[in-house]
């Protein structure tokens, strides 16, 4: 780390992220021409309407939407597409919300769409005060559930694309809008994460919804791209609830440059690359007690890959979570992906890596392991125990 790293500054780690874009972490790197352009914007006046159309006809060249509208986050996306499909363009309604007296206010979604990514989807969506409305259940839905569930007072359908949905006997998005559309009900789809920026609105959504600072490298922000009249109206909830989650122009020309700088990125450079550190780390683990590391692609078909390391704690004589913790640990603290770590496993994400970074990560991996060989005794905090220290942890803060 260099000596003017502003983490430095502040007396923080230097984090190296082999995890995701994680809110929690800082999300992702943001583009160099996003950098300049936040910060070719701070200092100088901007009338924000016009700002916003720019920015309306750069989502609707790169998604094939008509228009297109940045929000704070996707999560803000949801709270004010949901908004707008109960308000329309009726200022007073607007400013009457989250009070939807009058208005249609009843949202569906599949119980297994239901997630959090840090927090609850279905929160976003009672934010603007409507009700959410679950069919089916987590492990399946069909769509004579979501026809059954349709009433006049359905306001919208929100559809979640995510690694964190349950994975199997959900309603395909295709017949998900058909079901919706044949009853008049637009879908918001909530595509945070995910590369394709026009496929799901070929798939029959109406609204579509990703993060700004997730693959895209932008900075923190939200982008909802549809036709003219409904991005009009979550634009219009700027004069309601969208205030508490407004983006400024920093945040505005930052996600334009990500999004210009998209169309020209070298996305088979960045893959090949991503591609060198994963096989660096398989050679790096190769013939390490108890450690098995495969390749394997991303769940929801984004153009990624990452890598599985199995830790057989018997073997290693450390379990998979006590050497995620160990990693993450002291004054080079390496974060992985540890969702599933219960199973006996961990992610290794290649997609934020600075320069030279997979280097330590697979020295830190073998000093971990190899440390653990030596221990007399394996390595092995209870699970619950991991679990339930987490748990105390959110509550140490500020602490
Ligand atoms: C990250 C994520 C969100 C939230 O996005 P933010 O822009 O960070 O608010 C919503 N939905 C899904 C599926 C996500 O992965």
């Amino acid at each position: 780390m260099p000596a003017n790293d502003i983490r430095s500054r502040l007396g923080l780690r230097p984090v190296i992220n082999v995890s995701g874009t994680m809110t929690s972490l800082g999300a992702s790197i943001v583009v160099p021409p996003a950098v300049e352009a936040v910060s070719a914007i701070l200092s100088e006046f901007v009338e924000l309407g016009d700002l916003h159309r720019k920015a309306s006809a750069v989502i609707a060249n790169l998604t094939g939407a008509e228009a297109g509208f940045i929000t704070a986050s996707c999560s803000a996306a949801i709270s004010l597409a949901v908004a707008a499909a109960m308000t329309g363009a009726d200022l007073a309604a607007i400013e009457r919300l989250p009070d939807t007296t009058g208005l249609k206010n009843e949202v569906i979604i599949q119980s297994g769409h239901m997630v959090s990514y840090g927090a609850p989807v279905e929160q976003a969506i009672r934010l603007a005060g409507a009700k959410v409305v679950a069919i089916g259940q987590a492990t399946s839905a069909s769509a004579y559930h979501l026809a059954g569930a349709i009433t006049d007072r359905t306001a919208a359908a929100v559809y979640v694309v995510s690694h964190h949905v349950v994975d199997y006997a959900q309603i395909p998005l295709r017949i998900f809008a058909k079901v919706a559309h044949e009853r008049g009900i637009p879908v918001i789809v909530d595509a945070a994460s995910e590369y394709d920026l026009q496929g799901f609105l070929a798939d029959g959504a109406d609204l579509v919804l990703y993060s700004g600072h997730k693959f895209l490298g932008g900075p923190t922000s939200g982008i909802v791209a549809g036709p003219k009249e409904l991005v009009r109206n979550v634009y219009l909830q700027n004069r309601g609830i969208g205030r508490g989650m407004k983006v400024g122009k920093e945040g505005i020309v930052g996600t334009l440059a990500a999004l210009q700088a998209w169309k020209t990125r070298d996305h088979d450079g960045i893959r090949a690359r991503e591609r060198k550190a994963l096989d660096y780390w398989v050679m790096a683990l190769d013939g390490k007690a108890g450690v098995k590391a495969v390749i394997v692609p991303d769940p929801t078909n984004n153009p990624l890959d990452r890598l599985q390391v199995f830790v057989d704690p018997q073997e290693a004589r450390i379990t998979a979570w006590d050497l995620a913790d160990r990693l993450a640990a002291g004054d080079c603290p390496v974060i992985v992906r540890d969702h599933e770590v219960e199973h006996g496993y961990f992610f290794l994400d290649p997609c934020n890596l600075h320069p030279d970074e997979e280097d330590t990560v697979a020295a830190r991996l073998t000093e971990e392991l190899e440390q653990a060989r030596k221990s007399n005794l394996p390595i092995a905090t209870p699970f619950e125990d991991r679990l339930l220290a987490k748990e105390a942890a959110i509550l140490q803060w500020p602490d």
